[in-house]
């Protein structure tokens, strides 16, 4: 199945297209690596890694996670993330968490590590560790189609803004001057709010604000101006973790034998863009 793709959003947001396919979600790993696993050999203690990880996800990000008509954890993350483990000999059994509770799970060490869409940024740094950036993206905002009065950030003073709690987000929207700031759990309820004419705009991650407009998921919205910033998705994990090299070990892996880009190529439909080795 694919949603057909316009040349609006050909033209915008790193060119990701809105085009994927309902890819058969999760599954049992199909290839379990060995200790001949390049991914897996150099890992601290070069022995293969064996065992479970435990991925917390909030899944209403689409196409990045979300659960699909039959109830399973669906979207590029999961797909990766399994990947990830099926490359590292590792078993990836995820738990939905909010995604304001995700870095406080990740901090008292009930989940070992977390795929959110969630940005790298400095202040994350302080508190979780990432792996190296696995998807280029940036803020955009979101308007109600017929507005023509909002094209930058500057257009958004003393304006209704909702946000979804504790993404970076809502930290530019808190920045905004004079700013009425409405905080909801997801994306999509922000997004909804601005559908309903409950608000003026909403900012959030382009890609996931885009594939909910050509979806058909949201009415009546566009994404105006230019995109807001640059940011690269990583996965967290505790400050410290052993499973931060055994992660980039099994990315770097699949970076390099094509797995990457075709996962990437199944949800986004092109090639992946170039990412730095670190986000900073
Ligand atoms: N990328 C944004 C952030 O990290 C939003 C992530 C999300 O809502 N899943 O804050």
């Amino acid at each position: 199945m694919s949603i057909k793709r316009s040349a609006f959003l050909r033209n915008l947001a790193f060119g990701l297209s809105t085009s994927f396919v309902l890819a058969a979600c999760g599954g049992a790993p199909t290839d379990t690596a060995d200790s001949d696993d390049p991914a897996a050999a150099d890992s601290a203690g070069s022995e293969a890694v064996t065992g479970t990880l435990t991925v917390a996800t909030e899944p209403a990000f689409p196409p990045f996670e979300f659960q699909n008509e039959d109830g399973e954890l669906d979207g590029f993350d999961i797909d990766l993330m399994t990947a990830i483990g099926e490359a590292a000999g590792l078993e990836v059994q995820f738990e939905s968490l909010p995604f304001d509770g995700i870095i406080p799970a990740l901090q008292a060490g009930t989940v070992d590590a977390a795929i959110s869409g969630m940005t790298i940024t400095e202040e994350r740094l302080q508190t979780v560790d990432f792996s190296r950036p696995y998807v280029k993206a940036g803020l955009a905002i979101a308007v109600k189609e017929e507005n023509t009065e909002v094209a930058t950030l500057d257009d958004l003073q003393d304006k209704k803004i909702a946000v979804q709690i504790g993404t970076t987000g809502a930290e530019q929207a808190a920045e905004i001057p004079g700013a009425e700031i409405s905080t909801f759990d997801s994306a999509p309820l922000a997004l909804q709010e601005l559908a309903n004419g409950n608000v003026d705009a909403v900012i959030n991650d382009a890609p996931v604000t885009l594939d909910a407009i050509a979806s058909g998921n949201i009415d009546g919205l566009k994404v105006v101006g230019e995109l807001l910033t640059t940011e690269f998705y990583g996965i967290a994990m505790p400050k410290g973790s052993e499973n931060v090299e055994i992660v980039n070990d099994a990315l770097m892996t699949m970076m390099e034998d094509g797995t990457y880009a075709e996962i990437y190529q199944e949800w986004f439909g092109e090639e992946p863009p170039e990412l730095p080795e670190s986000a900073f």
